[in-house]
């Protein structure tokens, strides 16, 4: 069966002729990059900008973008509304850095795809972060005063007046306004980004699931070859739950998305013409934005919870959510009532403890670095998540590979099915429920998928139906649950929003 493309993935793919290679040959390489989403192509680009004459090899299990990289809203956003997580993992200084780094990758991006041609529809057009009912209002406040006492000043508020008129809805009461945001067409991004790496001579191999990686000696075995490499990265986003140190540094959640017909004639008499990426601040995040021919492409995060390291089809697609995001876009987009719906999809979100990215080294004699935990903020953090992990994999000691970022985890949720049963039965925090729009009951039943939902007995995944081994050596290591963890659990899915 063909795998369910997004609207973006499908207009790209219908601008070029996908010539797919796959691995069918023992090869060795300097650097070998499992994944071709945004984080390995942007590593892949960088090493290549370090070490021109390095050998890079990628390997993808499906093709590039196939993954979430070709399925996000969109939204390319900086650091600073996790400003507050920034500082308590990195200190001030460097989480600083870190926040100016995140928001320059924003203008990166668009200039990166004007010197390379890759019409990525790049608008640097802001983002609305909203408040749709008053129990969010203020939501913001802690990330607004750490980056004041770190001498920044990202956000502008917006009146209510005004941001009634600028979104065509008066469901937003409260919001500020990101102006070094933007928005971008995933799909075309993607496969931009492969081009651009292909033309830099490195080597991309598409349909090539690792099923096994031996650690000691850098080998990534695929279904019909290997590559043996001085270094590996794993920019497996939420697949790297089939790396048993990264299984309970994430829990992978669905997000998932609708597209209309394009409407751009009730769009413009509604007012929201400033092409803003508009979001709200519900734990389970609505994010909208426009289309260049005039669609709104509508989505909500963290909807469906993986059971063990189990990121099936469900989460490319699910009936369910599909139907409650039809109702709920008109509640906040009312310009696209009575419009047809062309597109729906999903995804699987790689949410970390504390929601932001993880960068580490695996144990075992073999150079192996990984990055995972965007927590469905990953289109701009990507780049620099990029200049990260090549850093490391060229073993350069730089600002990069000795940011305090690049530490590990030091976070975990708790094993299954204690974290899955827990993420089920989470109550929604404060203002989900004093909103009136989110019950402890409806959420289980909505995190569930549907009625007939099990937890999956094999993935859909090629990676995660692989049965991946990465062998690594055994620990004792085992959580004991108690009233205080749990709780410590509650509070990490509460405390920052899953993005998308
Ligand atoms: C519906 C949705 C909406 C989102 N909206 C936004 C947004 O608006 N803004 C934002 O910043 N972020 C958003 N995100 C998150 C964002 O898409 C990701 O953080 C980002 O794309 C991560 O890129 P990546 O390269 O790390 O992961 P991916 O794009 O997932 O790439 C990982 C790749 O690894 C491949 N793979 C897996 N296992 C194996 C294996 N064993 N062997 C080889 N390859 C393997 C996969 O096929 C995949 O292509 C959204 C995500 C979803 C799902």
């Amino acid at each position: 069966m063909a795998p369910l493309r997004s609207l973006w993935l499908e207009e790209a793919l219908a601008h070029e002729d996908v010539d797919e290679q796959r691995l069918e040959e023992k090869t060795r390489a300097d650097v070998c990059i499992v994944g071709g989403g945004y984080t390995g192509l942007w590593t892949a680009i960088r090493i290549k900008e370090l070490e021109p004459s390095a050998d890079v090899v990628v390997v993808e299990a499906d093709i590039c973008g196939g993954g979430p990289s070709g399925r996000n809203g969109g939204f390319a956003l900086s650091w600073w509304s996790k400003i507050d997580t920034l500082v308590k993992r990195a200190g001030e200084t460097e989480a600083l850095r870190l926040a100016q780094a995140a928001e320059a990758a924003i203008a990166e991006i668009g200039d990166f795809c004007a010197r390379e041609g890759i019409d990525a529809q790049f608008q640097q057009d802001g983002w609305l972060w909203t408040a749709t009912s008053a129990a969010q209002v203020g939501g913001w406040n802690g990330a607004i005063e750490t980056a004041a006492r770190l001498g920044a000043q990202p956000f502008e508020l917006v009146e209510p007046k005004e941001l009634r008129e600028r979104t065509g809805c008066a469901a937003h009461v409260a919001g500020l306004f990101d102006r070094s945001a933007a928005k971008v067409h995933p799909g075309f991004l993607a496969r931009g980004l492969r081009r651009a790496a292909a033309a830099r001579d490195v080597r991309i191999y598409e349909g090539s699931p690792m099923l096994e990686l031996d650690r000691d000696h850098g080998v990534v075995r695929t279904p019909a070859g290997s590559v043996e490499a001085d270094a590996v990265v794993l920019a497996l986003n939420a697949w790297a739950l089939q790396v048993p140190e990264l299984r309970r540094a994430i829990v992978a959640v669905s997000s998932d998305m609708i597209a209309t017909a394009p409407i751009p004639e009730k769009l413009a008499a509604s007012g929201w013409t400033g092409g803003e990426c508009v979001s709200n601040s519900r734990l389970m995040v609505h994010y909208y934005r426009t289309t260049r021919d005039g669609r709104v492409a509508f989505g909500r995060g963290g909807g469906r919870i993986a059971f063990r390291a189990r990121v099936n089809e469900n989460f490319d697609y699910n009936e369910r959510q599909t139907r409650e995001l039809k109702e709920e876009l008109t509640q906040l987009v009312p310009a696209a009532a009575g419009v047809p719906i062309t597109h729906a999809w999903g995804g699987p979100i790689d949410r970390s403890r504390d929601g932001l990215p993880i960068f580490g080294s695996l144990p075992g004699r073999g150079r192996i670095v990984y990055a995972t935990g965007f927590s469905g903020n990953g289109v701009a953090p990507s780049l620099t998540a990029g200049k990260l992990l090549a850093s490391s994999a060229l073993r350069r000691d730089d600002e990069w590979s000795s940011s305090a970022l690049n530490s590990g985890v030091s976070a975990r949720f708790p094993p299954e099915p204690i974290r899955f049963v827990g993420g089920l039965s989470y109550a929604p925090p404060c203002a989900e429920r004093k909103s009136g729009r989110t019950s402890v009951s409806t959420s289980i039943r909505s995190r569930c998928g549907s009625r007939r939902w099990r937890p999956p007995a094999s993935s859909g995944s090629p990676a995660a139906g692989s049965g991946l081994q990465t062998s690594r050596p055994k620990r004792g290591n085992r959580f004991r649950t108690n009233r205080l963890k749990r709780a410590r659990y509650s509070s990490a899915l509460s405390s920052s929003r899953v993005w998308a």
